[in-house]
């Protein structure tokens, strides 16, 4: 039964997949800590989580959904389009935007009747700061990346080195961070070098910010200690690591996220048919499309480098916002002759549609992943311990890129210098040599390649470490939690 004492929080992520698998996982771990956890979400985006709250649920957890309407309709949009991954264009995309502002009142309602002890805010919903401050309760930002992304964002815009270079292409350094940071204009996004459209909404995540009882991060203090120590002495901020997300829970791995497009047992009877540290594991995530010619020069660059491989062929590019037949694309799309080719061979495993990328990743045969440095992506990649080719197109994957490839240097760089706004929008055409090249860096047996692994894997062993019972994350959560508890609405301005 529940108690009298026992907390109730409630959780508001965001709409799409790198949002909210590792809210979910947050959220449903406070219920493992015996807190009454409320995930507030639209009808889609229940589905994939519900027959793991379920478990929970009969497990005795305090968990549940409170789901809201979606206006779909209202902003013209298809019935189901409720999540970031069902728009395949950047106009539809904005609509979707538009949609889920729209949430507002209807949360800010929610709030007022159900009165929690505490907000747990995706940090793109900034107005849940002045609801909690109306009841007197603290509000948590989900911030969706890690320290080190906090951390040359802040500097970037404190020092400007962009502003001191004469051209796109032309490197320069972060000042004031802990390791030697380069990038060129070209990476960077575009709200760093100008106003956009986007500049009042991140303004105001900066101001709200302040307002807020502090920051979750799916991150853990070994990972990025000096960035961590940063974000709190020179940014100011009250932050909490409380990863990897994708470990808090003990769960089927297999089901994360979504249900796979390939049965467990088929992904794991090819995988187990391969050598250890054998296999490059290539996937861009929920959201990045590609272009046919690009998807060609990958199959050319997979199969030439002569590495088994399972790759996850996402959605590909489209200029229509109507077309829903995907699957049919994707077919067509692949160059002729080449899945019969390789799945014959036994080389490549394609998989179309969603893959269960944490069960893939911790298989013993993974020795490499080519990810577009997603923050999600990379927290998986580093908690399964492998090195990374990294090809980052938009957000802030650029930064985390350089985590890895510069801070960490457990990976090489495929060599994509043009950060692009969308997700849905053509990218400069990366060539087979470029991407054959690094994937055979991080998968042959010189002392660099295998230095990356035993790096790779020292990190493996530290994230598990931080969320073990007394580690770091685990000890963190605790402490939030006590924090919550004793909270007192004047806490936030004597924390600052
Ligand atoms: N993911 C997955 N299967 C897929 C594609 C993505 O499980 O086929 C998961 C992946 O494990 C990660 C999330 O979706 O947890 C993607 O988040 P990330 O931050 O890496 O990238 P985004 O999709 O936000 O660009």
């Amino acid at each position: 039964m529940e108690s009298r004492n026992q907390l109730h929080v409630m959780f508001l992520p965001y709409l799409a997949p790198g949002h909210m698998m590792p809210m979910v996982d947050i959220a449903r771990s406070f219920a493992s800590h015996g807190i009454n956890v409320t995930i507030l979400t639209t009808p889609k985006n229940v589905l994939p989580f519900a027959s793991a709250v379920d478990r929970d649920i009969k497990s005795g957890k305090y968990i549940q959904f409170n789901v809201l309407h979606f206006p779909s309709s209202e902003f013209g949009l298809p019935e189901g389009c409720e999540n970031l991954t069902a728009a395949p264009t950047p106009k539809m995309t904005v609509k979707l935007f538009h949609a889920i502002d729209m949430l507002q009142p209807q949360v800010e309602q929610v709030f007022r009747e159900c009165r929690p002890d505490c907000i747990v805010s995706d940090y793109l919903f900034p107005w849940t700061v002045d609801v909690a401050i109306e009841l007197g309760i603290p509000r948590l930002a989900f911030n969706g990346s890690g320290f080190f992304n906090l951390c040359v964002a802040h500097n970037l815009e404190h020092y400007k080195p962009h502003m001191n270079v004469v051209s796109e292409t032309e490197s320069f350094v972060v000042p004031g961070l802990p390791d030697q940071i380069t990038f060129t204009r070209s990476q960077l996004p575009d709200i760093v070098k100008t106003k956009t459209r986007f500049s009042a909404l991140f303004d105001k995540l900066k101001e709200v910010e302040k307002k807020s009882f502090g920051v979750l991060v799916n991150s853990f203090y070994e990972l990025e200690p000096a960035y961590i120590d940063h974000s709190r002495k020179v940014i100011g901020l009250k932050v909490w690591p409380i990863g990897p997300a994708s470990l808090l829970n003990n769960d089927e791995k297999a089901e994360r996220g979504d249900k796979p497009s390939i049965p467990k047992h088929s992904c794991l009877s090819w995988l187990d048919s391969k050598e250890p540290t054998s296999v490059v594991y290539i996937c861009f995530g929920s959201l990045i499309r590609f272009t046919k010619s690009q998807i060609t020069e990958m199959a050319s660059a997979l199969e030439e480098s002569g590495h088994s491989f399972v790759w996850t062929i996402g959605k590909v590019l489209t200029v229509d916002d109507t077309h829903n037949n995907d699957q049919q694309q994707q077919n067509s799309w692949l160059p002729e002759g080449f899945e019969e080719k390789v799945t014959q061979s036994g080389q490549g495993l394609i998989i179309r549609g969603w893959a269960p990328q944490v069960l893939i990743l911790t298989h013993p045969a993974i020795g490499g992943f080519l990810t577009h440095c997603g923050w999600n992506s990379i927290m998986e990649g580093i908690s399964a311990g492998i090195p990374m080719v990294t090809w980052p197109i938009f957000a802030e994957q650029f930064y985390n890129e350089k985590l890895v490839t510069q801070a960490l240097r457990f990976g090489v760089s495929v060599g994509n210098d043009t950060w692009k706004l969308w997700a849905t929008e053509e990218s400069p055409l990366i060539n087979k040599e470029k991407i054959k090249k690094a994937i055979i860096e991080i998968m042959n047996n010189s002392n660099e390649a295998i230095e990356m692994r035993k790096k790779a894997r020292r990190l493996r062993e530290l994230a598990r470490k931080a969320v073990e019972e007394g580690g770091s994350s685990w000890s963190n959560i605790k402490d939030l939690i006590e924090g919550i508890r004793s909270y007192k609405p004047t806490d936030v301005t004597k924390t600052r």
